[in-house]
């Protein structure tokens, strides 16, 4: 699946492969771009990097508007907490006297300072259930856009096959607690226990009831 994810780049509208899309952005944005130096993020599911997003943002943005914005494209579901993890620090909204072992800070932070000196941040969306992403910048002092903050290419839906038939699944059927997708003719009978989601396209896919919709920047 991996290998195959794919997106439109939204500033030339050409569909890119993944592995070809932060080279492909830095070329399209320099040949476009106007505004002041920003940077390029990339976010995607630590576990299932078939589910991406490219965010082109100013240098001044923080941690908490990072947050927010994914908890607006891919997460909400009941206002769980949140946190962003470096290798010495962890961020979240109300920061406490450490009993993780490592440093709780504020996510009034910015992005790259929380970066300085990191590869990636980790982030993660509800300590129960939790999503997990990575967060990297891949291009800095790139001509911007005049937004704050803009989505510059997202995955396509990762095609997820009907366990019947292998026709493209759009909805997942709760059984033992396991989600089976199913396309619209192969949904077996279902009684008012059974629990369904719909297939959508986030890393947050049939967790805790998650329906989306999505909201972009
Ligand atoms: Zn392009
Ligand atoms: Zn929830
Ligand atoms: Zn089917």
């Amino acid at each position: 699946m991996a290998s195959t994810s794919q997106g439109q780049c939204r500033i030339c509208e050409t569909v890119v492969a993944k592995t070809q899309m932060t080279r492909h952005l830095k070329k399209c944005l320099g040949k476009t771009g106007s505004g002041n130096d920003q940077l390029l993020v990339l976010i995607q599911d630590r576990y299932v990097p078939s589910y991406w997003v490219y965010v082109l943002m100013d240098e001044s943005t923080t941690l908490s508007q990072v947050d927010w914005m994914l908890r607006d494209l891919w997460l909400e579901c009941c206002e769980h907490m949140s946190a962003f993890f470096s290798k010495s620090a962890a961020y979240l909204d109300e920061p406490e006297p450490s009993p993780w072992g490592r440093q709780e800070r504020s996510m009034e932070v910015t992005l790259a300072e929380a970066l300085l000196g990191e590869k990636e941040l980790r982030y993660q969306y509800d300590f129960g259930s939790t999503t997990e992403l990575t967060v990297r910048i891949v291009g800095d002092k790139l001509p911007g856009t005049g937004d704050e903050m803009r989505i510059v290419a997202r995955n396509d839906a990762p095609d997820i096959a009907c366990h019947a038939c292998s026709k493209s699944a759009t909805e997942l059927v709760f059984e033992n607690w396991n989600p089976i997708p199913y396309c619209e003719d192969c949904i077996p009978p279902a009684d008012e226990e059974t629990m369904m989601l719909p297939v959508i396209n986030s890393p947050r896919m049939g967790v805790c009831a998650y329906t989306g919709p999505t909201r972009e920047p």
